[in-house]
């Protein structure tokens, strides 16, 4: 007979918690920047934890990364051809962008153990870095977008919460280098966090990309193992944010709806970019 249960646990406040009954904890490693775990969970598949919070699961994942590609390809002001991910070690977003067409993508990621655990316990999603037209680079993406000389169409800030090595992923200085090294028309996103749990971050965001680009937006959307499930993401353009002319088939979040209606926010969200 079983006499314990195993619990993994994502802690939101000394007071709250969103807990995961696991069956197995596959993997748990500290790197030199931060701990990775992967539990296997009874109602959302795998899950990929980095230092206690809750990075994907099988089950939800595709709401993020469906939502943190598809925007920004449809509001470019031309079909993106290329792109450059940073973060997005788990290999989701740059799946997303070949399933779009896109011809080249770059992804820096910083931990090279994110990768391989990864390629280990989430292999449809890694896969995509084995693909011709994604080129995986492990190093700094602030470093990268101070140092590069590349124009890029689209590039996608597919980060951890603004602490440790993405605390800088979301200040005046890096969003100056972005500026720089995107295509004119192109579009810059971030993951802006939960307008609830961490009310700081989408003002973050907007405070560190207006100053590079006079056009930035917030959009959001429900992602079940994220804190209160009510998740935003962060756009900004040096154009105006308009739709392109161009219609994407449904994915199993993402669709036209939602395209047009997800930058519509609650009063309480506003105040918070106000
Ligand atoms: N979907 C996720 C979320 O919002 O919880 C993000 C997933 S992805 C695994 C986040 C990745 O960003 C991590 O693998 C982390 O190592 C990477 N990262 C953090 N700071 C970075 C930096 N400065 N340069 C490149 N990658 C970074």
């Amino acid at each position: 007979m079983k006499l314990i249960e195993n619990w993994f646990s994502e802690r939101y406040s000394d007071n709250l918690q969103l807990s995961f009954r696991v069956s197995d904890q596959l993997l748990s490693v500290r790197t030199d920047f931060q701990r990775i775990d992967v539990f296997e969970t009874y109602d959302f598949g795998k899950l990929l934890s980095i230092d206690g919070t809750v990075q994907l699961t099988e089950k939800d994942e595709f709401v993020y990364h469906e939502m943190i590609t598809r925007m920004p390809y449809l509001y470019s002001d031309r079909k993106p051809e290329n792109a450059l991910i940073i973060g997005g070690g788990d290999g989701g977003a740059a799946g997303e962008l070949v399933k779009l067409g896109l011809k080249s993508i770059v992804n820096v990621e910083i931990d090279g153990q994110v990768v391989e655990v990864c390629r280990k316990h989430f292999p449809s999603l890694a896969s995509s870095f084995s693909r011709k037209n994604v080129e995986l680079i492990i190093g700094d993406g602030i470093k990268y977008a101070e140092k590069t000389d590349r124009k890029f169409d689209m590039i996608i800030i597919d980060s951890t919460d603004p602490v440790g090595p993405a605390e800088g992923l979301f200040n005046e200085d890096f969003y100056r280098n972005i500026s720089r090294i995107l295509s004119d028309g192109g579009v810059v996103v971030t993951q802006s966090g939960s307008p609830f749990y961490q009310p700081k971050a989408i003002g973050l965001a907007h405070k560190g990309m207006a100053p590079a680009f006079s056009f930035v937006r917030s959009y959001t959307a429900f992602i079940p193992t994220y804190p209160s499930g009510f998740w935003s993401f962060t756009m900004a353009k040096k154009t105006p944010i308009e739709m392109r002319e161009e219609t994407l088939d449904p994915g199993q979040y993402f669709n036209m709806e939602i395209a047009r209606s997800s930058f519509s926010l609650p009063e309480f969200v506003k105040k918070l970019i106000a």
